[in-house]
């Protein structure tokens, strides 16, 4: 081991919450150390595509915002964390614009707002269907300009809290060499259950093996709760064979595909919150109403082709392009024909507990971002996750920042 190297706070997981949280308590101190690893560009919030909710329009608001996210969770959300995500989203938008994201706009200059499963109103803002890289960009060049020390390709092994000194000891790799850094406090910031997903297949860059949020969070002591509760996506790409496991953004159907079954009938409610629409599409599926395709995986048709019939040629190109390249480098024209799709393991749900500042229940440790429990209940909507990372990002940057300068 090299010599331990002392800072106030360390923040592991360099995507949206742990970028979020770095910028807030980098107002209060600069002793911070934030850990990724491998580089901004492996995350989840990377890859993030088709938005981040806000109740923006006059007719909106707020509390319709509230009422759609405890729905989609079935009542089971923790109701305060689901009120402060709510009702911080208009000021989260204007907070990412003023570090230079840049939503998409009409020629009016007024947002262009879709819409999605379970959602009453329009309210999903987004940045084409990359919107994850369009945000983590000027996420990355923020936390660099403002002198927090960042360690790339640093992987944390353990964390551990020394009741006699009351700090905690974080044992990192990087590049091979392990370091040991003692902090005042700690943010856990590492996203959804990465390894798990991994042996599901899912296309993310391979890594050495790092535990994840719950593991590092149980392995103190601090409270978890349901820790293998998953979301599905219910449109992982079947065929075409070449994007398998590719997601077909929600706003796709918001836009008007729809769910059909072998013989061509729409069998659900295609806005049908995710969840509900995954069982619908395994029971369809299982009740020989699915396509089986040569390789023997199973699925139903996502009606693509609808999306320009309601709202004009051009509009997929446009508003998707990134899905619409992909497919028409496998000469798959998603305009005339409909894509075979099955539901593929997609979020955390469950994870650590967190209380309105994004406390754990171990004095000094904070947690946000898809690694922790409560916020979406047993079911989230799509664009509340680059939502809630913010918000609860920026709460632990501050509450860890106001925590250590008061010990
Ligand atoms: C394809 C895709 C599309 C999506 N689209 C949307 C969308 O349109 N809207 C929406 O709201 N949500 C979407 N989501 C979900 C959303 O992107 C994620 O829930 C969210 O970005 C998670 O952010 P996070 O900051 O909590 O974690 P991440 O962005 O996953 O960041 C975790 C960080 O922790 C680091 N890390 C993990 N473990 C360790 C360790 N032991 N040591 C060091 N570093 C570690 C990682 O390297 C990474 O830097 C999508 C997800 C996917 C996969």
């Amino acid at each position: 081991m090299t010599k331990d190297k002392q800072t106030e706070i360390v923040i592991i997981g360099a995507g949206g919450a742990g970028c979020s949280a770095a910028i807030e308590a980098s107002a209060y101190t600069k002793e911070i150390v934030l850990l990724t690893k491998n580089d901004f560009s492996d995350s989840k919030t990377f890859n993030a595509q088709g938005g981040i909710q806000a109740a923006i329009l006059p007719e909106d608001s707020t509390d319709n915002h509230l009422e759609d996210t405890l729905r989609a969770g079935n009542y089971k959300n923790n109701p305060a964390l689901a009120r402060i995500l709510t009702s911080r989203a208009p000021q989260t938008i204007k907070w990412l614009e003023s570090l230079g994201i840049q939503f998409d706009r009409d020629d009016q200059q007024k947002y262009k707002l879709k819409t999605a499963a379970g959602i009453s109103c329009p309210r999903v803002l987004s940045c084409g269907d990359t919107t994850g890289n369009k945000i983590v960009r000027p996420l990355e060049k923020t936390v660099k300009s403002l002198g927090i020390e960042v360690k790339e390709k640093a992987l944390v092994k353990s964390i551990k809290k020394n009741s006699k000194t009351n700090r905690f000891q974080v044992v990192v790799n990087v590049a091979g060499k392990e370091e040991l850094i003692i902090a005042k406090s700690v943010i856990i910031a590492t996203g959804g259950l990465l390894p798990k997903e991994k042996r599901a297949g899912l296309d993310l860059n391979d890594h050495d093996y790092a535990p994840d949020g719950v593991e590092l969070a149980t392995s103190i002591g601090a409270e978890v709760k349901n820790a293998d509760l998953i979301q599905y996506h219910p449109t992982g790409v079947v065929i075409p064979r070449a994007l398998r496991r590719y997601r077909i953004p929600e706003v796709v159907r918001g836009c008007g595909a729809k769910l059909t079954d072998k013989n061509g009938n729409e069998f659900v409610d295609s806005l049908a919150t995710r969840n509900k629409l995954t069982a619908e599409i395994v029971r369809i599926c299982d009740a020989g109403l699915g396509v089986v395709t040569e390789d023997g995986y199973k699925g139903v048709w996502l009606t693509i082709p609808d999306v320009e019939k309601n709202h004009g040629k051009g509009y997929i190109k446009d508003n998707f392009p990134s899905m619409y390249e992909k497919f028409s480098k496998c000469n798959y024209n998603i305009n005339e024909k409909p894509v075979l799709v099955y539901p593929i393991v997609h979020y955390s749900l469950g994870g650590i507990c967190i209380n309105e500042n994004s406390e754990t229940t171990i004095s000094g440790l904070f947690a946000a971002g898809e690694t922790t429990y409560g916020v979406h209940g047993e079911d989230r909507l799509m664009g509340n996750s680059l939502l809630d990372i913010f918000v609860f990002g920026r709460i632990a940057g501050t509450s860890a920042a106001k925590y250590v300068s008061a010990i």
